[in-house]
């Protein structure tokens, strides 16, 4: 039976709690028998579409073991069409109900845009652009502001507006998930992950906490 939004929510808010107080489940989430049961099928509660970096893996923060989560990475935590793909294909083959956003402090995505924008001069590749020209609609109204001289801030609300961006593209971008979304309970969801103090802030579109939706 698959959980609602709210209980998938829960489940990894507690899961992350126990991460950052480093009491983590490691030896039930990895065990070899739950490998060869899941062998015969999955049911993820969440779907994850995290950022690519080394000190993010979506699992090791949530505390969540093998079958538990649908995980979604690339750099910037970006949204393209074969992302979305994905995220239709988990919601619904397994019913998943709750989709994260997970972008994180110190981004090297984020950074890599603002300098982008910065200095148009350099050279970037191709490939490297198309990440990079995805994140810039949302950051580059920062850079016009006065946040330009304040580096630190202009980066933290850099990476909470590329995920705000990420939740809305999700939200929008595909009549499969928006039909899930009035009809069958699916939630799209943003958070930041703090490299520093290991915990995720979910700050954009909280299942029950409508207050803190800006969607
Ligand atoms: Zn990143």
């Amino acid at each position: 039976m698959q959980l609602s939004a709210s209980e998938a929510f829960d489940r990894l808010k507690e899961g992350n709690l126990r991460f950052a107080s480093d009491d983590c489940y490691r030896e039930t989430t990895t065990s070899q028998s739950l490998r060869r049961e899941l062998a015969e099928g999955q049911e993820p509660f969440a779907i994850i579409l995290g950022c690519s970096d080394s000190r993010v893996p979506a699992e090791l923060v949530f505390d969540q073991g093998l079958g538990d989560l649908f995980v979604i990475r690339v750099a910037g935590n970006i949204v393209a069409p074969s992302l979305i793909g994905s995220v239709e294909f988990a919601a619904t083959k397994f019913g998943t109900r709750l989709v994260v956003v997970l972008g994180h402090s110190q981004c090297g995505a984020i950074e890599a845009t603002l300098e982008a924008i910065q200095h148009p001069e350099w050279d970037q590749s191709e490939n490297l652009c198309s990440i990079v020209d995805r994140v810039r609609p949302s950051v580059e109204g920062l850079l016009a502001s006065e946040l330009d001289n304040d580096p630190v801030e202009l980066m933290r609300r850099a990476v909470r507006a590329n995920v705000i961006a990420s939740v809305r593209q999700l939200r929008d971008g595909s009549s499969v998930l928006e039909s899930l979304i009035a009809d069958d309970g699916l939630v799209v969801v943003g958070a930041e992950y703090s490299l520093e103090t290991g915990l995720v802030d979910f700050f954009e579109g909280v299942p029950g906490n409508p207050a803190l939706d800006t969607g």
